[in-house]
């Protein structure tokens, strides 16, 4: 079935409630290897984004402006690094779909991995440097390689989270090569990355999108 502009409009509510839930936790994963704002940041950057696009007409909007309008409202309300990734990220899935007026299942799983593709390259980060790219990356494989066998994209995106869960919680092993963590060494280590943890918050909101 194809996805809408209301849809997606549905999709950013359902991220920033699900985020906006998980603030204060996201705050604490950042105060221990970071400066502690990253709940605040996702929060404030969710919110502005779900805001933005909900203030769209639907009737007037393709799913290309709305990518477009979330990711200036994630940049405007965010001074931390998540900030131009995230916008990058929307950028990115924006440009995957132009012109088109809704997305079919295979042109969402374009977005997802278009998104992924986004922060990797903004962020110039590898998997393995302790970054929201060790949830972002692992889960867009997991998503291109089960619709490329023939899974159904609920399926596809369940696996996704599950990636997105695993890939967070390896991060705990590693030292930061990236951002604010990397100036710790080995001092990170037995701690998650926070980029990591909201990446999975946000990509569990998706598979539970994609139920629908
Ligand atoms: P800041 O460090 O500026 O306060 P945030 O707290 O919002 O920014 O975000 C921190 C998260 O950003 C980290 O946990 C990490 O996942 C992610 N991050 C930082 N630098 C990079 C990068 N170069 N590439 C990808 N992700 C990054
Ligand atoms: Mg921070
Ligand atoms: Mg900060």
């Amino acid at each position: 079935m194809a996805i809408t502009t209301k849809d997606l409009q549905r999709l950013f509510a359902l991220i920033a409630g699900d985020i906006a839930t998980q603030r204060d936790h996201l705050c604490e994963l950042d105060g221990a290897i970071g400066d502690g704002d990253h709940g605040l940041a996702m929060d404030a950057g969710c919110e502005a984004a779900a805001k933005a696009v909900g203030a769209l007409d639907p009737a007037q909007t393709a799913p290309t402006a709305v990518f477009n309008a979330a990711a200036k409202a994630f940049l405007n309300a965010v001074g931390a690094s998540s900030g131009p990734l995230y916008a990058t990220a929307f950028m990115r899935a924006g440009a995957a779909v132009k012109d088109r007026p809704e997305l079919s299942d295979e042109e969402f799983v374009r977005v997802f991995a278009a998104m992924a593709q986004g922060i990797q390259e903004r962020g110039k980060a590898e998997p393995g440097e302790k970054t929201m790219v060790d949830a972002w990356k692992p889960a867009a494989n997991a998503v291109l390689d089960a619709w490329a066998s023939g899974t159904s994209l609920p399926e596809c995106f369940e696996l996704a989270e599950r990636a997105a869960r695993q890939g967070c919680e390896a991060t705990r092993d590693m030292t930061a090569a990236k951002g604010r963590a990397s100036r710790l060494g080995d001092r990170v280590i037995g701690h998650i990355d926070p980029g990591a943890a909201s990446a999975a918050i946000i990509i569990a909101s998706i598979a539970k999108f994609a139920l629908h």
